[in-house]
């Protein structure tokens, strides 16, 4: 069962949360530029604004402010997406999208997005429909722990016991590969997002892929997820 992560491996939004996340921060704390200094590949949406809050005011959100936060985030981003010039899917991957629907009964998310977020990216994309579960940044701020919330609702998704090694992440980061490894999934890393495939490489994933164009001959040698339709 594939878990897919959303920025740099689905989608780039061209900066869209960037943006959205600079603004939230002027307006609330007078703070420009927050997301200047923040590399936001692969981190939860908690992780980055704690981070911003960190190198902006040098202390720590309170948990009502991060909720605060995301409630204002969410109408920023979306207004952000409508506009987003650059926003744009990763080479091949409304083919990958169609062949996974093809082979899998059920396909879920992985993403450090909040599931708003997640949603309002996937939208703007003409995604949503290939998602039928996720696990989201809204589930928990540790990777890890949301990649494990995925798996759990795939399972109720599939309506049986799936071993751990029938998940398969696929995503473009180092967080990824270390939240996949540790939930004991497979996981195929994908270079069209901001880590180069020598660094990917050596995190060890189960596969590396310079774009989702690879998947389909990768399943095929590999096995048969969700024992088909
Ligand atoms: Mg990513």
């Amino acid at each position: 069962m594939y878990l897919f992560d959303i920025d740099g491996t689905l989608l780039l939004t061209g900066g869209s949360g960037s943006i959205a996340i600079n603004q939230l921060f002027e307006e609330r704390f007078g703070v420009k530029g927050a997301m200047d200094s923040v590399a936001p590949g692969g981190k939860t949406d908690d992780m980055i604004l704690q981070e911003c809050a960190r190198n902006g005011m040098e202390r720590e959100l309170t948990p009502d402010e991060v909720e605060e936060l995301i409630a204002a985030y969410l109408p920023l981003l979306r207004a952000e997406l409508q506009r987003a010039p650059k926003f744009r899917l990763m080479p091949h991957v409304r083919e990958c999208m169609a062949f996974v629907a093809e082979v899998a009964n059920t396909v879920g998310i992985a993403t450090g997005n909040v599931e708003g977020a997640a949603m309002a990216k996937l939208e703007r994309a003409q995604l949503r429909h290939h998602f039928h579960f996720g696990g989201y940044g809204s589930d928990s701020p540790i990777r890890p722990e949301l990649v494990a919330t995925a798996m759990k609702r795939g399972r109720a998704c599939a309506g049986r016991e799936l071993p751990d090694r029938d998940f398969v992440v696929v995503g473009d980061t180092l967080h990824d590969i270390a939240a996949a490894h540790a939930c004991g999934a497979r996981v195929i890393a994908v270079a069209t997002g901001s880590t180069s495939i020598d660094a990917l490489a050596q995190a060890s994933p189960d596969a590396l892929f310079e774009t989702l164009e690879e998947l389909p001959a990768w399943h095929h040698q590999h096995f048969n997820l969700d024992g088909g339709r």
